[in-house]
């Protein structure tokens, strides 16, 4: 473990059994049907990368970078398009892969965009849930793992840009932050 950890709060064998276990029910529910994985970048790189070799049934990909005007530790209610998709989805499934849902906020504005393209269904994948810290009551089709109100860092999730490639998500030590 890296010494700027101060513990580990979703270990690799437990991030392993969350996604393969939400591979399975996704494709379960898209039987006949070739849905849009949209990874929300950056965070839900790692994740999206592992679930969709989980998920194994047809199906298309697609990125989508959006900045919630926020600090490094959370989001605002607004939300500005920094990459758009490459496609229209008009008629299409999609499935918002997400590294974790913590305020609400950025997934609503996300839904409430997308539904106005056309969707023929919406659901969210999100590989975290920090239910103590919701505002807005988005529903989550697929969570992977719940969390405490701690900030997280690793597969996928930053501070400062960095740690996302750490293999399991932990907390990081009070003196990083001073
Ligand atoms: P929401 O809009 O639901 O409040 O926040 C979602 C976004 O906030 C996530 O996609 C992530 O970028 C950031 N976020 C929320 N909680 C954490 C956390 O514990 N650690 C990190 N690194 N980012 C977080
Ligand atoms: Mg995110
Ligand atoms: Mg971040």
């Amino acid at each position: 473990m890296r010494e700027d950890i101060e513990k580990v709060i979703v270990s690799q064998g437990e991030i392993q059994e969350a996604v393969a276990r939400l591979g399975k029910e996704i494709q379960t529910d898209y039987v006949g049907k070739v849905p849009i994985f949209i990874c929300i970048l950056k965070g839900a790189v790692v994740f999206m990368t592992d679930l969709i070799r989980a998920y194994d049934a047809p199906a298309e990909i697609e990125f989508m970078d959006v900045s919630s005007y926020g600090d490094a530790f959370e989001s605002s209610g607004e939300v500005r398009i920094l990459k758009d998709l490459d496609i229209p989805v008009n008629g299409r499934d999609l499935i918002i892969v997400e590294d974790i849902i913590d305020t609400g906020r950025t997934l609503e504005a996300l839904i409430k965009l997308l539904k106005t393209r056309g969707a023929s269904s919406i659901k969210i994948c999100s590989f975290l849930d920090k239910p103590a810290r919701r505002l807005i009551n988005v529903h989550v089709d697929y969570t992977g793992v719940l969390v405490p109100d701690e900030f997280l860092v690793g597969y996928g999730l930053d501070y400062k840009n960095q740690y996302r490639n750490l293999p399991y998500v932990g907390v990081l030590k009070p003196i990083i932050y001073s």
